[in-house]
């Protein structure tokens, strides 16, 4: 049998999303569970790759299809297109698999002509209202269909009427409509030189068309790009009867979200506009009122609309946001899909709807974004300093978040400063589609216009992003977009300002931040998800500090402790560039004595924040070079101070010039070519774990791991001076410690002799940095530029040192892995690398059997959550 192309909205579910497109779908959903939905039916997504298979012309077969489904829908409602006694009229609206919010047009009122307009008044015996809906029908139509700018309709409106405002009745006068009405139509023939047809089927037919090529505009594609939303299977198109909210003062149009999207609280939440249409609230004219003063006014209404909330909740079980209109008191759905919410309700939820038995555990933990977590372990603002730093505006808090950045007042702004590292908060009018890019790139966002549901604040919440919206006259943009005036004060385009989310605030300058609370229904996920979770999670961490946050974010141990780091602190630099440079032997052992000190108070530090939990200490890795004075003058100046030979100094600083010096005496090499380095840190760290766990009473977990190998007799000769090492040590203190010895997996060729290595080593630990550097032969430090514009051109799918390239560095890493089990099957493996706090990435490195990853101490949490995700997804989780 042929496939079927058109589904009448009774004849699908919420599983279509796919044919149906994500509005069909959910739709088709609440048909077949008797919510009230006006009837129609879905062209589906396969008429849309058809359509371009056709090279942009209707399939025959699918216009055939679509004259029987109304036919049928004239059946159901009684009414027929073009009939001037009782017109059917149309909403015809796009939709793809995923919500593509705003992006796919509508066309509200097709089927209007001359005649049915007349039709309409009679029948409602309200001509404004038939010529309000002519107006929407004639613009919705002509900017859709023949590419007439839609604003220019609103400016047509505007002059008349002061404002752009369709819904008060005592705004404009028939006369005054009919007038706009002609000034519509004779603008629609100005700018195309055609009209908008009379015959409803041509309409039809027309807004067909025009929605399936929307598809492939170049905003909608751009809308896709940002959004990886693919281009197959394309567009579906939802035509259905219209529903009126614009109809007297007992009908109105609203939103409604089943729970508070800010706080995850029970009660429904949402806004509702009286005698108006859906569209004017998405553009914001009117502030509308919260869904809880409706009910008061429409307490029928906001009993039947919470019922069809639970319903929904109970069909999705999830949070549900809708979208409703009331003609004449009765209530209709048009729109359902799962609701938007901040990292906090999602939790919050989460909890909630597993002690109502909606959802099971696993389901909980797999409702959590993990990379939406880290919002949740952001600081908020001191509240002693919040509470004396001056407000310049207040308005709605869209989205929770606290902070800091620099003013602008454009997304191209945003992305200048954002571009060159500078915090960023966004201050505009509102926001549309357009400003996707520059949302992402900002801080935070202030708007002067829009409320809780605008775009704006859908956007903010989605990303994560503090949002004050409505701030109103509060602040005063520059034309030239230069500065702003809140109240007798200018703020200039750069200034620091502060804004909170969570309070609708925004502030001068800067506020000092504090740290998050973890406990509670945070904990709480996170602690189902520590019961699925397979995969082991540790933090990196350089000093005692980190350790300590990695693990009260939940690590469980160090994965990577960088000793080179270690310097970067205080005058420590000073003491190392002494090592490095000095030639006298007598005298430098002095300094690498010093040196050895203050490792080992470091590392002892560590062992004891780490209370025998697994710790992987890496061997100096980074060119010496890199530690060196800069210039000349630099260098004179660092002799005289430390009392050495200009000249001498300059020799050892010129030996250790390398042209690259990331592909130079780097990692292990520098063990080999100073061998009393390797002695030196050895002797730090085998004494401070002898120390540590006679304090402690316990055994420290230690392994030293060799950086940067190439082959094995470099592995073995470094393990050697480890081992001679750690033996004297031991001998010397009587105390004997167990300690492992492993080895970073960063250069391709160490992965290809895996099997080698396996003999001498117990860790792999994959060095996903470096390996994706090496593997790419791209500079990680230099080619961020190159790849977002790889990534804009389609090149690479992504950044791979953020997402772990699975099909190159990945195959490389299995086959390192196949290597070494086959010599070592009980070879431990790890992942230290930034890809580590990336879900897709640690969903790769459960799947070919990583033993841990480890990751920045902020990030723990969010690769918990992945990690258990990763588990309950591969089957390979541990049970409830
Ligand atoms: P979007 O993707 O922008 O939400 P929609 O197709 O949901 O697009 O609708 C755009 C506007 O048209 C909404 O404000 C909605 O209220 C209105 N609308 C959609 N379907 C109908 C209908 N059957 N009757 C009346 N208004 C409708
Ligand atoms: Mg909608
Ligand atoms: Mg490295």
């Amino acid at each position: 049998m042929d496939k079927k192309l058109v589904y009448s909205l009774n004849e699908g579910s919420s599983e279509m999303t796919e044919i149906l497109g994500e509005k069909g779908a959910n739709l088709a959903e609440m048909t077949k569970i008797g919510i009230p939905v006006p009837f129609g039916f879905t062209i589906s997504t396969e008429a849309c790759s058809r359509f371009y298979e056709n090279g942009g012309k209707m399939d025959p077969a699918v216009r055939a299809e679509i004259c029987a489904k109304v036919s049928e829908l004239e059946d159901v409602t009684g009414k027929n297109l073009g009939d001037p006694e009782n017109p059917l009229l149309l909403a015809v609206r796009g939709s793809a698999p995923v919500p593509m919010n705003g992006a796919l047009k509508t066309i509200l009122n097709l089927g209007l002509n001359r005649d049915t307009v007349n039709a309409l008044e009679k029948m409602t015996g309200d001509k404004r209202f038939a010529l309000n809906n002519m107006l929407d029908f004639l613009a919705s139509y002509s900017s859709l269909v023949m590419g007439v700018d839609e604003d220019k309709f609103i400016d047509l409106y505007t002059q008349k009427s002061g404002q752009f405002c369709t819904d008060k009745d005592d705004l404009l006068s028939i006369g005054e409509l009919e007038d706009l009405e002609e000034e519509y139509r004779n603008l629609i023939h100005e700018e195309t030189g055609a009209d908008v047809p009379e015959d409803p089927i041509e309409q039809l037919e027309n807004g067909i068309l025009a929605l399936l090529r929307q598809w492939m505009s170049p905003d909608v594609v751009s809308y896709r790009k940002i959004r990886q939303i693919p281009d197959e299977p394309g567009e579906a198109i939802t035509v259905q009867a219209m529903v009126y909210g614009n109809a007297g003062s007992s009908s109105g149009t609203g939103v409604v979200l089943s729970r508070d999207p800010t706080s995850g609280e029970k009660r429904l939440y949402g806004e509702f506009m009286i005698n108006a249409k859906g569209s004017d609230m998405q553009r914001g004219i009117r502030t509308p009122m919260e869904l809880s003063i409706m009910g008061a006014a429409f307490p029928d209404v906001y009993d039947r609309l919470k019922h069809i909330c639970e319903i929904l909740e109970t069909q999705y079980r999830d949070l549900q946001y809708a979208e409703f209109t009331v003609q004449k008191g009765k209530l209709y759905i048009l729109q359902t899909r799962r609701g938007r919410r901040t990292a906090q309700a999602a939790v919050r939820t989460a909890v909630d709807m597993v002690s109502e038995n909606l959802i099971d555990r696993k389901t909980a933990v797999l409702r959590i974004d993990p990379v939406s977590i880290e919002n949740l372990l952001a600081p908020r603002f001191d509240p002693e300093q919040e509470k004396d730093a001056k407000v310049i505006a207040e308005g709605i808090e869209a989205s929770p978040g606290c902070a800091c950045g620099r003013l602008v007042f454009s997304a191209e702004q945003a992305l200048q400063l954002h571009q060159i590292g500078e915090p960023v908060i966004l201050v505009q009018k509102d926001t549309d589609a357009e400003d996707l890019a520059g949302i992402y790139a900002s801080a935070g966002i202030v708007t002067q216009r829009g409320a809780t549901t605008s775009h704006a604040s859908g956007a903010a919440r989605a990303m994560g992003k503090a949002c004050v919206t409505s701030v109103g006259d509060d602040l005063e943009i520059a034309d030239d977009l230069n500065s702003m005036q809140a109240g007798d004060k200018t703020y200039y385009r750069g200034e620091y300002i502060s804004i909170n989310g969570f309070r609708g605030r925004v502030y001068e300058g800067q506020i000092h931040m504090i740290p998050p609370d973890l406990s509670g229904d945070f904990g709480k996920i996170m602690g189902w998800a520590d019961e699925f979770r397979t995969m082991k999670v540790r933090t990196n961490a350089n000093t005692p500090e980190e350790a300590k946050q990695g693990m009260d974010f939940g690590a469980e141990g160090i994965g990577l402790c960088r000793s080179e780091h270690m310097f970067y602190q205080g005058n420590r630099l000073q003491l190392f560039q002494r090592m490095i440079l000095t030639e006298d032997p007598e005298k430098r052992r002095e300094v690498m004595e010093e040196i050895k000190q203050i490792q080992r108070a470091d590392y002892y530090e560590i062992f004891t924040v780490m209370e025998g939990f697994p710790v992987s200490i890496r061997l100096l890795d980074l060119p010496l070079q890199d530690f060196l004075p800069d210039s000349r003058r630099e260098l004179a100046a660092f002799a005289e101070e430390a009392d050495l030979s200009v000249g001498s100094v300059q020799r050892v600083a010129d030996s250790l010039r390398e042209n690259n010096p990331m592909l130079g005496r780097r990692g292990c090499r520098l063990c080999i070519m100073h061998p009393e380095i390797a002695e030196m840190q050895t002797e730090a760290i085998i004494s401070a774990a002898i120390e540590a766990e006679e304090k402690m009473k316990r055994q420290v977990d230690l392994e030293i791991v060799v950086p940067l190998v190439i082959s094995v007799h470099e592995l073995n000769t470094v393990k050697e001076v480890i081992s001679r090492t750690a033996q004297k040590v031991m001998k010397e203190s009587g105390h004997k410690i167990e300690y492992r010895i492993g080895s970073m997996l960063e250069v391709p060729r160490a992965c290809m002799r895996a099997d080698a290595l396996a003999e001498s080593v117990d860790t792999f630990s994959f060095g996903t940095n470096d390996l994706t550097q090496m593997m790419y032969g791209l500079s990680r430090s230099d080619t961020a530029g190159l790849i977002s514009e790889y990534i804009d051109q389609g090149i690479f799918p992504n950044d791979p040192f953020k997402t772990i390239d699975r099909e190159g560095v990945g195959k490389m890493m299995q086959r390192a892995i196949t290597l070494g089990r086959r010599v070592k099957p009980n070879l431990r493996l790890g992942v230290c690398g930034a890809q580590t706090g990336d879900q897709d990435s640690v969903q790769f490195f459960q799947e070919i059997g990583i033993n841990y990853v480890s990751c920045s101490p902020f990030r723990v949490p969010v690769a918990r959550l992945a990690a258990a995700q990763a588990a309950i997804r591969l089957g390979s989780g541990k049970d409830e």
